[in-house]
């Protein structure tokens, strides 16, 4: 299996790279530049590029890495990606270092997106973050809300290596959705811990977000209540709720 390590892009982007000895893929290179400084110090070969959508901070630095390595550029077959070369729709598994890995589809921030899957380890870019989950530009609330599932049915001590550290501002909209959740308040306590000593707060494990991202949380009687707060009119549906909470902190 291989290593995970990180690489910071832009504002507060993560890129992942993974090793195995000196073989080395890369997830979601949206700038090449830091992605090639960290290939070239550490004597690394760039095998496989992992793409979970088509947004720019996502798959920008595909040509640039692809000039120099050549790679195996694994992205979904449904979205515009330069330099694809294995498109994918979910379902699929494919080898990366070596190691089987499992491409879930995961529409709802974007039509195409897809989640790849290595035992204990999840590549998931924007669909779920750290206590949030991506907006959704493509997809409907129906669609997003089954990604989810789909990430919820995973083993609960999965790593999930998100695409952004967005996790404290997630976390201060999870405590206006449950006031009264003391996981969501231990859980501010140590992000702010962590990012103050200038810690990543990704991964986090299944099992947390379980316990504290209010859009796994759906079916919680505090988040369904939370939810008809805001609109009366919402039934108690997984669906509606997620949509309801979704909304709400497009305007938090
Ligand atoms: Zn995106
Ligand atoms: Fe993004």
């Amino acid at each position: 299996m291989f290593t995970i390590s990180l690489i910071p892009a832009f504002k507060d982007n993560y890129i992942w790279l993974l090793t195995l000895g000196q073989r080395a893929a890369v997830v979601d290179p949206g700038d090449p530049a830091p992605v090639i400084a960290r290939l070239e110090s550490a004597g690394l070969v760039l095998e496989s590029i992992l793409i979970t959508h088509h947004h720019a901070d996502h798959q920008g630095g595909i040509a640039a890495l692809a000039e120099r390595w050549q790679p195996t550029v694994f992205a979904p077959g449904s979205e515009s990606i330069t330099g694809c070369t294995s498109p994918l729709s979910g379902g699929e598994t494919i080898s990366v270092l070596g190691q089987a890995v499992s491409v879930m589809a995961v529409p709802g921030h974007t039509l195409g997106h897809l989640a790849y899957y290595a035992p204990g380890v999840l590549f998931c870019g924007d669909t779920l973050f750290g206590a949030g989950c991506g907006r959704l530009f493509e997809g409907t609330p129906a669609q997003m809300a089954d990604s989810l599932d789909k990430i919820a049915g995973l083993p609960d001590e999965t790593q999930i290596y998100c695409a952004h550290e967005y996790t404290e501002a997630n976390l201060r909209f999870a405590q206006a959705v449950e006031p009264e959740n003391l996981q969501i308040r231990a859980r501010v306590q140590r992000v702010a811990e962590m990012r103050s000593a200038g810690k990543s707060s990704v991964p986090s494990s299944l099992a947390e977000e379980k316990a504290t991202n209010p859009f796994l949380r759906c079916v919680e009687l505090p988040v369904i209540e939370a939810a008809l707060s805001r609109d009366a009119a919402v039934d108690r549906s997984k669906t509606a709720v997620f949509a309801a909470i979704r909304g709400w902190r497009n305007v938090f």
